[in-house]
C-alpha cells in the first residue's frame, strides 16, 4: 500500500538526516522486538470479544488491510476481563476506513481517528479506528510557541507538532505498526491482537508485564509524560483499575509522576475533566482516590478532583463513590452529574442551612447553588447540560418532603426524577433524611394511581416548621413566611 503523504515527507526527511550525518532521533531499538504470542500461549477468551469489533477487523481485512483489536482491550482480554471498549489499529487512512463502513466519522484534531457506529440509540455502540502512528521525536516535530489555542491558525496544517516544552498538539503522521507500538503509552497498552488468526503481537514485553502485573511506561517515562500531561492521569486510572489483579506501577514509570504535576496546567480543561470522569465513573472510583493518595497526587490535578479526594472520606461522598462503582459494576449507566452533585452537596447544603430561617426555602437552596456554581463555575462551564441536570437534583430535594395533595404525582413524571430519588436514597442511608421517606417514595413510584392515593393519604401531617437550628419556628414566624414556589411544606430544611 503507497503510504500517505506526511509519512512519505517524513521518510524523505529522515533519509536527508541520514545523507547529512544527523543522528537518528529514534534508534531502531526504540521500536522493540516484533513477538507473536499464539493463542495456545495466550489463551484469550473469545466469548470475551465484541462481535462488533471483530466485524471490524474483518471488513478492513478484507478490504486488502491490516487491522487488529488493539490497546486497552488486548490487556484486558489477557487478563481475562471483559473490555468496555474495543479499539482498532489499521493501515488504513481514516479516510480509507470512512469509506469502509457505512456509518462511520472522523473525528478529531490533535489526533484524527474514526468513529464506527453501530446500532441506535441508547444501545449504539462506537468502535474507534486508529490508523498507525509513526513515531516522531519531538526533534522532528514543528514546534509552535503557543499552545493549542493560541497557535490554532499555525497547527491547521501541520501533522505532528509539538510546544516548547514538548507536548504533542498534532500527531498525525502515519506509519509502520512498530512504530505505532512504541508511541502508545503503556507495554501492557501497546499489543494488536489479530483475532483471525489469534495472534498476538508484542514489541515491548507487554505480554510479560501483564503476566508479571506491571504497568511500565515504554520509554523514557518523564519524557513520555512531557509530551502528553494526560498520560498522569492515565497511569493513575490503570494503576486503579488493575489494583485488584494485583498489577503496580513499576518504580521508574510512577518516581516522576509528582514532580510532571504542574504539566498538566497547559492541557485543555475539557481534556482534564473528561479524564476525570474516567477515574471516578469507570467502575473504580474508590480505588482510584486511593491510588492518587499512594502515589502522592492527591492535590493538583484538577480542582474538582481535589474536592473529591478530600470528601472521599464523608459518609455521603464515600456512599456515592461506593453507588457509583456497584452501578458501573453492575453495568448500569452512570451520569457525572450525579456524582458531581453528591460531591458539592456539602457546599449547597451550608449554603442553604445558613440561609434558613432568614428567607424560605426555595429561593434560600436557589441562591446558594447559584453560589456553588460561581464558586466552581471554572469546573463545568461551558457543560449546559450537566449543570442544569446537578441543579434538578438539588431542587428536587426538598420536594421530596412534600407528601400532599398533587405534588408527588408531579414529582414522579420529571424527566430526572429517578436521578433525585437516587440521591434522597443516599441522604436517608447517610441519615441526613428518614429512611421511611425514600421507602415511600420508592413505593409511590412503583404503585397505580388509587395506591399513590392511599400512600399520600397515609402520610402523617408534616411537623410544624423547624428552623436549620432544630427549634421550632414560631406560628407567628411560619404564618407570615412566603409559600416557596414549587409548594414545599414548611417544616422541610436542609438536614
Ligand atoms: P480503557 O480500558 O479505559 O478503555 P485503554 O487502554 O483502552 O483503557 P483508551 O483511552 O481507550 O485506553 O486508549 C486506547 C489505547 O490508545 C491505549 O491502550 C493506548 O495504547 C493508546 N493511548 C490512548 N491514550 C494515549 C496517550 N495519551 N498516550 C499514548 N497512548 C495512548
Ligand atoms: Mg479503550
Amino acid at each position: 500500500m503507497a503510504y500517505p503523504r506526511p509519512f512519505r515527507e517524513h521518510m524523505i526527511k529522515k533519509i536527508i538526516d541520514r545523507l547529512l550525518g544527523k543522528p537518528s532521533a529514534a534508534p531502531k531499538a526504540t521500536f522493540g522486538k516484533r513477538r507473536v504470542i499464539s493463542e495456545k500461549e495466550h489463551r484469550i477468551d473469545h466469548e470475551l470479544v465484541d462481535d462488533r469489533a471483530l466485524n471490524v477487523v474483518r471488513t478492513l481485512q478484507e478490504r486488502g488491510f491490516e487491522a487488529y483489536i488493539v490497546g486497552g482491550a488486548v490487556r484486558d482480554l489477557l487478563v481475562g476481563l471483559k473490555p468496555k471498549d474495543f479499539d482498532v489499529a489499521t493501515n488504513a487512512t481514516p479516510e480509507e476506513v470512512k469509506a469502509c463502513f457505512r456509518r462511520a466519522f472522523i473525528i478529531g484534531r490533535r489526533f484524527r481517528i474514526v468513529h464506527v457506529v453501530h446500532g441506535r440509540g441508547r444501545d449504539h455502540e462506537v468502535i474507534e479506528v486508529s490508523t498507525f502512528r509513526a513515531y516522531l521525536d519531538s526533534q522532528d516535530a514543528e514546534q509552535v510557541s503557543g499552545n493549542e489555542r493560541t497557535s490554532k491558525k499555525a497547527l491547521s496544517n501541520m501533522t505532528h507538532a509539538v510546544d516548547a516544552s514538548g507536548r504533542v498538539l498534532r500527531d498525525n503522521v502515519w506509519g509502520p505498526q512498530d512504530e505505532d507500538a512504541a508511541r502508545r503509552d503503556f507495554t501492557v497498552n501497546a499489543m494488536y491482537y489479530d483475532p483471525h488468526t489469534g495472534d498476538v503481537i508484542d514489541y515491548h514485553h507487554g505480554f510479560e508485564d501483564a503476566q508479571k502485573r506491571v504497568i511500565r511506561m515504554i520509554g523514557d517515562p518523564a519524557a513520555r509524560y512531557r509530551e502528553d500531561p494526560v498520560r498522569i492521569i492515565r497511569a493513575v486510572r490503570f494503576s486503579a483499575k488493575l489494583n485488584r489483579l494485583g498489577f503496580k506501577l513499576e518504580p521508574r514509570t510512577a518516581k516522576p509522576l509528582k514532580a510532571m504535576l504542574s504539566l498538566l496546567a497547559d492541557v485543555p480543561q475539557s481534556r482534564l475533566f473528561d479524564e476525570m470522569l474516567k477515574l471516578v465513573q469507570t467502575g473504580h472510583a474508590l480505588a482510584s482516590i486511593q491510588q492518587l493518595k499512594v502515589l502522592g497526587l492527591a492535590k493538583g490535578i484538577y480542582p474538582l478532583l481535589d474536592v473529591m479526594v478530600e470528601r472521599a472520606d464523608t459518609p455521603f461522598v464515600s456512599a456515592a463513590f461506593q453507588d457509583t462503582d456497584r452501578r458501573v459494576g453492575e453495568g448500569k449507566p452512570v451520569a457525572p452529574s450525579f456524582l458531581l452533585a453528591c460531591v458539592l452537596w456539602a457546599d449547597v447544603r451550608e449554603g442553604w442551612h445558613a440561609r434558613t430561617g432568614q428567607m424560605p426555602i426555595y429561593p434560600a437552596l436557589q441562591e446558594a447553588i447559584e453560589d456553588v456554581f460561581n464558586a466552581r463555575i471554572g469546573d463545568v462551564s461551558g457543560r449546559g447540560k450537566l449543570a442544569g441536570d446537578m441543579r434538578e437534583i438539588w431542587t428536587m430535594q426538598p420536594r421530596f418532603d412534600k407528601r400532599t395533595g398533587s405534588g408527588p404525582f408531579g414529582l414522579v413524571d420529571q424527566a430526572r426524577f429517578r436521578a433525585g430519588f437516587d440521591f434522597l436514597c443516599l441522604r436517608a442511608e447517610v441519615g441526613e433524611v428518614d429512611i421511611e421517606l425514600a421507602d415511600w417514595w420508592e413505593e409511590f413510584q412503583h404503585a397505580n394511581d388509587d395506591a399513590r392515593i392511599s400512600l399520600i393519604q397515609a402520610v402523617k401531617p408534616a411537623p410544624r416548621a423547624v428552623r436549620a437550628d432544630g427549634s421550632e419556628a414560631s406560628r407567628k414566624r411560619t404564618r407570615r413566611r412566603r409559600k416557596p414556589a414549587g409548594g414545599a411544606a414548611d417544616g422541610n430544611q436542609p438536614a
